[in-house]
């Protein structure tokens, strides 16, 4: 069976392969499609998309967008995008901003604490085009022996109700969106258990996303189970979403995940999900 991988981070943003480099390995391990999803940002998917051309890979260029929903934040994917699109452009301008001024308010605050991380540093570090954030400053703290590993650097430092946590607006879910959409693109629920939302709740926030646009739905995904797969297919179904899958590959920071399998191989995407997903785009 062909299979694809349908939610995918480079090193455009917080992943450790390139975008040649991931290409790369799903033709490795056999893909028929990979599409390329990295945090508010597109800049993964011109080199991916070549990467695909040489290779004999289909790329799918996509974005991973963070909306506010409610007092919290959920993740959009948008596929099929046209990552140039004028509307896209303005959004990941205002997120680009907006996470800066966050970065500078994080590092000043580590700064008069003595601790000399440097924003210009990290930004060197992370190279061209990569949307610098609190990963990069987590995975600085590990590396200069704050703390022993990056997730104890969100722990103690960076995470909700921690010192150095500083709030980030967000673009709202019906503009997140609404721009994947101008861009061409079809917008899908990501992760949908990974909000914290139950019962009514859960069901609200996928209505409230297929009310807002979104015409598919994240499936299959990393550690997700077989019952839990059932029933988002199911939900998938009772609110006409089309269905996607991915492993949320980041590479070695999240060495648990392997593309195109998932944890323990609950990541298989039949590449007929892409006709599904193409269809709802209209
Ligand atoms: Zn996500
Ligand atoms: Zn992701």
């Amino acid at each position: 069976m062909d299979t694809v991988d349908l939610h995918v981070h480079t090193t455009a943003s917080d992943g450790t392969y390139t975008p040649g480099e991931t290409v790369a390995l799903a033709r490795e391990i056999g893909l028929a499609a990979v599409a390329i999803t990295d945090h508010d940002t597109g800049a993964g998917v011109e080199p991916a998309l070549a990467a695909g051309r040489a290779l004999g890979v289909e790329v799918i260029p996509g974005i991973e967008l963070s909306a506010g929903y409610g007092s919290g934040g959920v993740h959009i994917l948008g596929l099929f995008i046209d990552p140039d699109a004028a509307a896209l452009r303005q959004a990941l301008g205002w997120i680009v901003a907006e996470r800066e001024r966050r970065n500078r308010e994080i590092v000043a605050a580590m700064a008069a604490d003595g601790i000399p991380i440097r924003l210009e540093r990290l930004r060197a570090a992370a190279g061209d085009g990569a949307v610098l954030g609190r990963p990069h400053i987590a995975r600085w703290l590990a590396e200069n022996g704050y703390v022993s590993a990056v997730s104890e650097a969100f722990d103690r430092y960076l995470g909700r109700g921690r010192p150095y946590y500083r709030p980030r607006r967000r673009i709202p879910l019906g503009d997140a969106v609404r721009c994947i959409r101008d861009a061409g693109g079809v917008a899908v629920i990501a992760h949908p258990y990974e909000y914290g939302f139950e019962g009514p709740a859960w069901e609200a926030f996928i209505r409230a996303a297929a009310d807002a646009g979104c015409r598919g739905m994240e499936c299959v995904y990393s550690g997700y189970t077989p019952d839990q797969i059932r029933a988002l297919l199911d939900a998938a179904a009772r609110y006409g979403l089309a269905v996607s899958g991915g492993s949320d590959f980041h590479g070695a920071v999240k060495p648990h995940i392997r593309l195109g399998w998932g944890v323990a191989g609950e990541v298989s995407v039949p590449a007929s999900v892409l006709a599904g997903l193409r269809a709802a785009k209209f």
